[in-house]
């Protein structure tokens, strides 16, 4: 991936959403962030084939994924979830700016395509409950994964995998709880027998909501579930 260019929209997709200038430098920028600060905040960088983290070699499975293989097939990563483009995700879920969770969809959805990853029959957000939902007033997954959908020419599906029970918010967890805390909180009624499904989602920092909702989808037919995610925790703490 590292002889890849970084994916660069067209800035008119962006002006009518974006006051103009880039978060990071406040240099003119047609979107979030202008091309100069997106190379160096979200560059393209080896990243673990099963889960985003960034790696020293292009293909390399980070030593997590080696000692315990995730279900999904395969994971792509904008970059790590750090200072400054966490603050894009804030911004995203509590500051309601949904533009940000589309933005995210484009760029994962060319890097999808440059990485040459399998195309999925159908795209699923990581669903939030029915109160959540109503809470946050949307679904930063399914602006994401709507336009991957679009970059990919598959359909989307915002409905057949719903967060059933809400539980804990999983950021208030330490990780080891985090899987008993999600397990069964998901649920999906349609059958994808053989079906290449993509499932996308903000950030995957324990893993274990990816791991739940593949399970689900799994046990409902799927042939295989990649996952998609904007930004990932990185192992070791932050510089
Ligand atoms: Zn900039
Ligand atoms: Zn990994």
């Amino acid at each position: 991936m590292s002889a890849l260019e970084p994916p660069i929209l067209p800035a008119s997709r962006w002006a009518a959403l974006w006051p103009g200038r880039c978060a990071h430098c406040d240099a003119r920028s047609g979107q979030p962030l202008c091309h100069a600060c997106l190379q160096q905040d979200l560059p393209l960088r080896p990243r673990c084939p099963s889960c985003g983290v960034a790696v020293a070699q292009d293909g390399q499975i980070c030593g997590h994924c080696l000692l315990h293989p995730p279900q999904w097939a395969g994971a792509a990563a904008l970059g790590d979830y750090r200072f400054p483009n966490d603050q894009f995700i804030l911004r995203m879920k509590f500051g309601a700016e949904p533009a940000l969770g589309r933005w995210f969809g484009d760029l994962l959805g060319a890097r999808w395509t440059q990485a040459g990853l399998p195309l999925p029959d159908v795209i699923l957000p990581v669903p939030l409950s029915r109160e959540r939902l109503r809470e946050r007033g949307f679904n930063p997954a399914w602006e994401m994964a709507r336009r991957i959908a679009t970059h990919l020419n598959r359909p989307a599906d915002p409905h057949a995998l719903r967060r059933v029970r809400q539980g804990i918010a999983q950021s208030q967890l330490p990780l080891e709880a985090r899987r008993r805390n999600i397990r069964g909180a998901y649920a999906c009624q349609t059958r994808w027998d053989g079906k290449t499904l993509l499932l996308v989602d903000d950030v995957m920092t324990s893993g274990a909501t990816l791991a739940e909702t593949t399970r689900v989808l799994l046990r409902q037919g799927a042939a295989s579930v990649w996952v998609a995610i904007a930004l990932r925790t990185p192992f070791d703490p932050a510089p």
